[in-house]
């Protein structure tokens, strides 16, 4: 069963996150502030940690940060309480793969769980390692190099990637992108796709504004072509 790490210091919050894992059969693991999650974290052996942002010691954004500049790739799933906080999630140069806002459902929460674990075991299932242009892809590793240097992706971006690379050549929807990359149960709006794509292609294509592999299928979705 998988492995996850909650960074939470609000007790409360905690142990009712906690309960509700273990009820899902989930071996939990906790941290009550940001240094001792990071240390926990770099281990490596979790498959999905969950962050709070405001954390004694060290904040969620920089434990966010340091994990992915340790090459750390564990999905992570932040829990936000202010809209300036969900901004910054969403600025994405973070590494972040998704957020809650607080206060939260136990439902609402497992659904996220539940797609991002999804997620990264399908990437890690499928298309093994793809190369376009002077661009070159492990998903196994999860691992992207362009002109031969490391590019740092989310796993949210290496499982859009590898949902349009499965597709090469058909026009993939913004719904059937939403369903296969962030899963049924939950409501993101389509426009969140774009945003994601956007930041996908500024790592992947030259020119970004003129987009040779990734291409807009306008009204309808995306299409990768070689
Ligand atoms: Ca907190």
């Amino acid at each position: 069963m998988a492995k996850i790490l909650i960074i939470e210091d609000e007790e409360a919050i905690l142990l009712a996150l906690e309960d509700n894992l273990r009820l899902e059969g989930y071996d939990v693991e906790s941290a009550k502030d940001g240094e001792q999650g990071l240390s926990m974290a770099q281990e490596g052996k979790f498959d999905l940690i969950i962050l709070d942002i405001m954390l004694p010691r060290m904040d969620g954004f920089d434990v966010c940060k340091q994990l992915r500049q340790d090459g750390i790739i564990t999905p992570i799933l932040m829990l936000t309480a202010k809209s300036q906080e969900i901004d910054k999630v969403l600025g994405l140069e973070l590494g972040a793969d998704d957020y809650v806002t607080k206060p939260f459902s136990p439902r609402e929460l497992l659904a996220r769980v539940k797609a991002l674990l999804r997620r990264s075991k399908q990437v890690q299932q499928g298309t093994d390692e793809i190369s376009f242009g002077d661009v070159e892809v492990d998903f196994k590793k999860y691992e992207m190099k362009k002109a031969g240097s490391l590019v740092y992706l989310t796993a949210l971006e290496f499982s859009l990637l590898h949902f349009l690379v499965q597709n090469k050549g058909q026009v993939v929807s913004r719904d059937a992108i939403l369903d296969e990359v962030w899963g049924r149960d939950i409501y993101i709006q389509p426009r969140t796709v774009d945003k994601h794509i956007a930041e996908l292609r500024k790592k992947i294509e030259d020119d970004p504004t003129v987009p040779k592999y990734i291409l807009g299928v306008r009204s309808v979705g995306y299409k990768f072509s070689e």
